[in-house]
C-alpha cells in the first residue's frame, strides 16, 4: 500500500482517539518495510496524535491475501486482549491498539505510537549496571506476561523428540557437513536423553521473545510481536531472549562477555523463577542450532557468516552442557 493509499484509507475509515474529529493523517516517517508489512507512522493533522499503521503484506511481492489479513485480524484481536493485562500507561506494556481496517487482501493494524528504542539499541547507551536493569526488567516483563494465563495450572514437557525431529528434518543435510555443528547437535541428543522427561507449569508462550520486540523509553517496556498461539515451559521464551542478547554482543570481546553474564543472571532474577539450568541451556541449543542451520541453508555466504555469528554460541552451550 502506497503512502497515499494509507492516507487516503486512514482519512475515510479512521477517526483519531484523541481528538475524535475527522482528520486528515500526515506521514512522520518514511515507511518502514518489513518481512511480511509495511509499518507508516502518521500524525492527526488536528491534535498532533501519533500513531503507528502496520500493513499486511501477502506472500506476493507487493500484493495481499486471505492469510496475511487473517494474521493481521489476529494480531490486532492479541492486543486487544493484552491490554486487559497490561493497563494503560503501567511500567510494563504492551503497543496500544486503536483500530483496525480491512480492504481486498489487506489488513492494517492500529497502535499508538510509543516512543522508546528496542532493547539492543536501548542498551547500547547504557553502562553494565544499566544493561543489567534493563534485562532484569526484561525478566519481569516476561513474568507479568506469563503469569496472566489461564488460573488452571497445566503442565507440559519439553517434547524433545519433537524438537530433534524438526531440527534434522528442516536441518538434517546441512548439520552433517560439518563435523563440529554434528558433534555439537550429537550433544543435544545426548544431554536430552540426560535430561528425560521432566514436566513443568505450561504458560501462554510469547513465541518471539527477544530482546529486538521490546521498546525502551528509559521508563516503561513494551513488548512487541506477542503471537500466544502455543502454551508450555517458560524455557521456550527465555531461551531465544539470551541466545539473541549473547549474539547482539558477542562480538566485542571479553568484556562484553562479563557484561553478558550479569545481563543474564539480573534477566533470570527479574523472571524470578528457573527451573533447571540444563534445561535452559538444552533449549538454547536447540534454537542456536536451528538458526545455524537457517543459515547453512542460504548458501556459502550465509553459511560464512553463521559461523563468525551463530558457531561461537553453540560451541560455548555445548561446552555448558556437557
Ligand atoms: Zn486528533
Amino acid at each position: 500500500m502506497r503512502t497515499t493509499d494509507i492516507t487516503r484509507t486512514l482519512g475515510d475509515q479512521f477517526q483519531c482517539t484523541r481528538c475524535h474529529a475527522a482528520s486528515d493523517w500526515l506521514q512522520i516517517a518514511r515507511p518502514a518495510l518489513r518481512q511480511n508489512s509495511i509499518v507508516h507512522r502518521l500524525q492527526c493533522a488536528r491534535c498532533g496524535d501519533q500513531i503507528v499503521a502496520k500493513v499486511s503484506l501477502g506472500d506476493e511481492p507487493g500484493g495481499g491475501d486471505g492469510d496475511a489479513r487473517t494474521h493481521s485480524r489476529r494480531e490486532y484481536e492479541t492486543l486487544r486482549a493484552l491490554q486487559l493485562l497490561f493497563p494503560a500507561n503501567q511500567r510494563y506494556a504492551t503497543l496500544e491498539p486503536l483500530g483496525y481496517l480491512e480492504s481486498v487482501g489487506f489488513g492494517t493494524v492500529i497502535t499508538r505510537l510509543f516512543h522508546g528504542k528496542d532493547l539492543i539499541r536501548h542498551m547500547r547507551e547504557l553502562d553494565t549496571n544499566g544493561v543489567a536493569e534493563a534485562c532484569r526488567e526484561a525478566g519481569n516483563w516476561l513474568r507479568t506476561l506469563h503469569e496472566s494465563g489461564a488460573s488452571e495450572v497445566r503442565r507440559k514437557g519439553l517434547d524433545m523428540a519433537d524438537k530433534l525431529s524438526y531440527l534434522t528434518s528442516s536441518y538434517g543435510p546441512v548439520l552433517r557437513g560439518n563435523s563440529k555443528i554434528w558433534a555439537a547437535y550429537q550433544c543435544l541428543v545426548q544431554e536430552g536423553t540426560r535430561i528425560g522427561t521432566p514436566v513443568f507449569r505450561a504458560v501462554r508462550l510469547h513465541g518471539d521473545f527477544k530482546p529486538e520486540n521490546m521498546l525502551c523509553d528509559g521508563r516503561r517496556y513494551v513488548g512487541l510481536d506477542v503471537q500466544w498461539r502455543t502454551t508450555g515451559p517458560a524455557v521456550y521464551d527465555l531461551a531465544p531472549f539470551l541466545n539473541h542478547l549473547w549474539l547482539a554482543g558477542h562480538h566485542l570481546g571479553s568484556t562484553a562477555n562479563r557484561h553478558y553474564q550479569q545481563a543474564e543472571k539480573e534477566f533470570l532474577a527479574g523472571y524470578g523463577q528457573l527451573d533447571d539450568i540444563r534445561v535452559l541451556r538444552w533449549v538454547q541449543l536447540y534454537f542456536a542450532l536451528c538458526q545455524l542451520g537457517g543459515y547453512r541453508k542460504r548458501g556459502r555466504l550465509a553459511a560464512s557468516y553463521a559461523r563468525w555469528k551463530v558457531w561461537p554460541l553453540v560451541r560455548k552451550l555445548t561446552g555448558q552442557l556437557v
